[in-house]
């Protein structure tokens, strides 16, 4: 009998090299599947060996344990775009789920594809857009996603979810943090328009220099959120460890109106905010952070907070990560303190917990 766990082991490979952050132990066995096909096997292959499978895509929104995972991780490597739709005023585009996000975005701006365009800069795979709803400068993936190709782990079958199944919310759906499904490809709806939609996000507004609401040339405005993305190390870049992160380690905490009113009392002045249904507000988690007594450059054992955004908690690439989840504990517990307000983790934590 060949010893399979030997086998395994000699397999195990740190997945610290897989994600963003450059933290995490090995797996106890790494696959890399390179089509939707070999995705759905290697997923029930897993599951037939009774062990625990845990997809990854880019690794941009993970934070892995420091003993890793004690079963088979799936790289997702598949690739591949293609038109499978057009009418008079758009395309749709399928994507399949390995292909690298950013390269999505650029495709559709140098064709004139409009509605991906403020999400330019966002790293990871495009399988791992509709997880968390991904979201930037005003737009989010849900309001162009049609239709979501899925292994349903539960049921062993193939299925096209549409967007009211999946769920769509603020930096969620019904795949995040959901052992059932993996994405296999995503199809989009593009307007063949050459122009972005209605800027809708003040900061994207003034650097563009055009009024809010306004639309501009697709090109001109990736180039203006990734300028802006860059000077707040929300582009990866291996020379910065700025950049060593999972973007915002917390989501904007909603609040109702008592609460909100509450953070107002005790710091003496208002938090920014975005209105939310049934009268809620969405608060700043930053701002909320840094009256907390937290600045940027506020520094652990070997992790930060990023020397350019408040929210982003990063490696500075010695840090592990129990050094990281005891800086955001800190800082959940400082924010708590001052102002009674829980803050929940927008990445998925694997096999660890804050
Ligand atoms: C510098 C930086 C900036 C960022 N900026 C933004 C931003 O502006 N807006 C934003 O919304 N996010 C942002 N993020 C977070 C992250 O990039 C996105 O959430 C991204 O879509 C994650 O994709 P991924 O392939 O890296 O997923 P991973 O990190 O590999 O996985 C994340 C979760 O999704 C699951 N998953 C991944 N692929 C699949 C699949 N095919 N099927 C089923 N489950 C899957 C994983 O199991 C895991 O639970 C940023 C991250 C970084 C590092």
């Amino acid at each position: 009998m060949p010893d399979l766990s030997a086998d395994r082991l000699r397999q195990a490979a740190p997945l610290a090299g897989y994600t963003t952050l450059r933290l995490g132990g090995p797996a106890r066995l790494l696959v890399t599947a390179t089509t939707a096909d070999e995705v759905a096997q290697s997923v029930r292959e897993a599951r037939a060996g009774g062990e625990p499978a845990l997809v990854l895509g880019g690794g941009s929104n993970v934070v892995i344990a420091d003993r890793g995972f004690a079963g088979t991780a799936i790289l997702i490597r598949s690739t591949g775009v293609r038109v499978v739709g057009r009418d008079g005023e758009a395309v749709t585009v399928r994507v399949e789920a390995g292909e690298p996000w950013d390269e999505v975005v650029t495709t559709a701006v140098h064709a004139g594809w409009s509605g991906l365009e403020c999400l330019s800069g966002i790293p990871g795979t495009t399988g791992g857009t509709p997880i968390q709803n991904v979201a930037a400068y005003g737009q989010e993936v849900a309001e162009t996603i049609t239709a979501v190709r899925v292994f349903d782990r539960l049921t062993g079958e193939l299925a096209w979810l549409p967007p009211a199944r999946c769920r769509f919310g603020y930096r969620t759906s019904v795949f995040k943090r959901s052992d059932r499904w993996v994405v296999l490809a995503v199809e989009f709806r593009l307007r063949r328009h050459g122009w972005s939609g209605p800027v809708r996000y003040p900061e994207l507004a003034r650097a563009l220099g055009v009024p809010l609401g306004a639309t501009a040339p697709l090109a001109e405005v990736r180039a203006a959120v990734l300028a802006l993305r860059a000077g707040k190390g929300m582009v990866l870049d291996p020379a910065d460890p700025d950049t060593y992160s999972v973007g915002s380690f917390f989501t904007n905490p909603v609040l109702d109106r008592a609460a909100a009113a509450a953070v107002r009392r005790v710091a003496g002045a208002g938090p920014p905010t975005w209105p939310e249904p049934g009268g809620r507000v969405k608060v700043s988690a930053a701002w909320l952070i840094e009256r907390a007594g937290f600045h940027k450059g506020y520094s652990g054992q070997g992790v930060a907070i990023s020397s350019k955004h408040t929210l982003a908690l990063t490696n500075r690439g010695n840090g592990t990560t129990a050094a990281l989840l005891e800086l955001a504990a800190e800082i959940r517990g400082g924010v708590r303190a001052r102002f009674g307000v829980s803050l929940h983790p927008e990445p998925v934590l694997v096999d660890c917990t804050l």
